[in-house]
């Protein structure tokens, strides 16, 4: 072996978090408030994400704030804004379906509501990834994250000796833990379940996102002021659009959802490269200004083909001194707009509990990898269920948004059934009780540890 004398446990916990996304950053964040000796491995080379936004909801805002209130100050730092602009008379953000489709009417600007949820004042904040992650970065001291460290393996040497991991370039890191927070296609679950396990590789889902952003004056040309200054989600057969205001109000956020009945090959690239016209046949038949704004998109824009969890859900989280967070553990479709939120929601179970093992590895060092243990079968215990349920309602929600029946004059109020449901799962998410997720989580490890 690379390493003769492994080291053997004691002091402080130390942990790897492998993968610096957004939800790796968050949880070193806070695993580094709670006293946790924390090392970051990020295979990419530098913190550049895709300049496409990404929106949180208060409830999770607030969740970010327990974790470390740095967190929602580097959000706001990275140009958040409330996705409404109602002004005074209507501070509240909302969620919005609207009718996309060609229905011939007097007016072909006009376009019908079909449903509105109120999120409250402030109810989300939409800001761009790239900006979000830099600012996060920030809040980081040096030397905790290392770029450029693809993971290869992670090798368990007993219960009284740290864990190995290998990268890619050949080089070795040790932890008493590891938490892998490695995305869609996580080498951690893959080790972790087994590389022929089913769920050791996501699934496509049928759909494919064409991303890009618009400068406003150009939304507004297409959709008219107040749409374009307020989140909309334009739905119809086989497709919707989703739009809402990122950069300070500068631009909009526009991502075309649209079904695919092919398969994707697993050897192609999930990002490639989608084109102006692909979307514009897609969307052929639907109203005037939803055709007006796609042809405001670039010629060529990213086409992410989108892959998730549901077909085949990770059994289990955790394994001994091994855990999953964020889309490692979940890969969800982005239909409900909520998958870096689980991921919070994970980050905030994970800081609570780690603050539990330090404080108990402090009078009991011997203890350590026990206490590790309890705290990751406590995660999996508290956070499996939802952030599963969202990777389902995800795809429930895809198909309420682009029900054949949207195209037929005779089903349209049939169609709009579905808001009650839309609701609830809506709801579901946007008023999670992470106080008394924390209290279960507090429960769950003193039950483990039975101190
Ligand atoms: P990632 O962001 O995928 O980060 C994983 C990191 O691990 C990457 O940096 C990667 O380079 C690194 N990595 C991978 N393998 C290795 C390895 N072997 N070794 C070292 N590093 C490795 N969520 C919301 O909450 N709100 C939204 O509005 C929203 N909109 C979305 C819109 C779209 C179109 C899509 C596709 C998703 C959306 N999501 C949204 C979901 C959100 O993007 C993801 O849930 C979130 O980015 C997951 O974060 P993560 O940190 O778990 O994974």
């Amino acid at each position: 072996s690379a390493i003769a004398n492994p080291s053997s446990l004691g002091g402080e916990p130390e942990v790897v978090i492998v993968g610096g996304g957004i939800v790796g950053l968050v949880l070193t964040i806070g695993l580094l408030r709670v006293g946790v000796k924390v090392k970051v491995y990020e295979q990419a080379r530098s913190f550049r994400e895709v300049g496409a936004g990404i929106a949180f909801t208060a409830n999770v805002i607030r969740c970010m704030n327990l974790i470390d209130p740095s967190i929602p100050v580097a959000l706001r730092a990275s140009g958040s804004v409330a996705t409404s602009n109602g002004g005074a008379e209507d501070p509240d953000d909302y969620l919005r379906w609207i009718d996309g489709y060609e229905r011939h009417r007097e007016d072909p600007r006009k376009q019908r509501l079909f449903y509105k949820l109120s999120a409250g004042p402030r109810g989300f904040e939409g800001c761009r990834r790239d900006q979000f992650l830099e600012s996060l970065v920030k809040c980081i001291p040096p030397n905790v994250v290392e770029l450029k460290k693809r993971l290869d393996t992670i090798e368990d040497r007993g219960e009284d000796q740290k864990l190995l991991l290998t990268f890619q370039d050949g080089t070795t890191a040790e932890a008493d833990a590891v938490i892998g927070c490695d995305g869609v296609k996580s080498r951690v679950r893959q080790i972790l379940l087994g590389e022929d396990h089913p769920a050791s590789r996501p699934s496509y889902s049928h759909c494919v996102a064409y991303r890009t952003l618009i400068p406003m004056a150009q939304a507004i040309e297409a959709l008219g002021e107040y749409k374009a200054t307020n989140q909309h989600n334009h739905v119809g057969p086989n497709a919707n659009l989703l739009h809402y205001p990122v950069a300070n109000n500068t631009m909009i956020n526009a991502v075309a959802f649209i079904r695919d009945a092919n398969e994707w090959p697993d050897d192609l690239q999930t990002v490639a490269v989608g084109t102006r016209s692909d979307v514009q046949a897609a969307f052929e038949g639907w109203c005037e200004p939803v055709r007006d704004l796609i042809e405001r998109f670039p010629d060529t824009m990213s086409k992410w083909a989108i892959f998730d969890l549901w077909e085949f859900p990770v059994p289990q989280y955790n394994n001994d001194r091994l855990c999953l967070a964020g889309d490692a553990a979940h890969a969800t479709s982005p239909h409900h707009g909520a998958g870096a939120s689980q991921g919070i929601e994970d980050a905030l179970c994970l800081s609570t509990l780690m603050c539990g093992v330090v404080a108990e590895t402090r009078e009991h060092p011997e203890a350590k990898a026990k206490a590790l243990t309890a705290a990751f079968r406590t995660y999996d215990a508290v956070r499996r269920t939802r952030s599963q349920w969202l990777v389902n309602s995800s795809r429930r929600v895809c198909d309420m948004h682009q029900q054949a029946e949207w195209a037929d004059d005779a089903k349209i109020t049939k169609a709009e059934t579905v808001f009650e449901e839309m609701r609830d799962r809506t709801f579901k998410i946007w008023h999670f009780d992470y106080e008394a997720m924390l209290k279960e989580t507090l429960q769950g490890y003193k039950q483990r540890r039975g101190r």
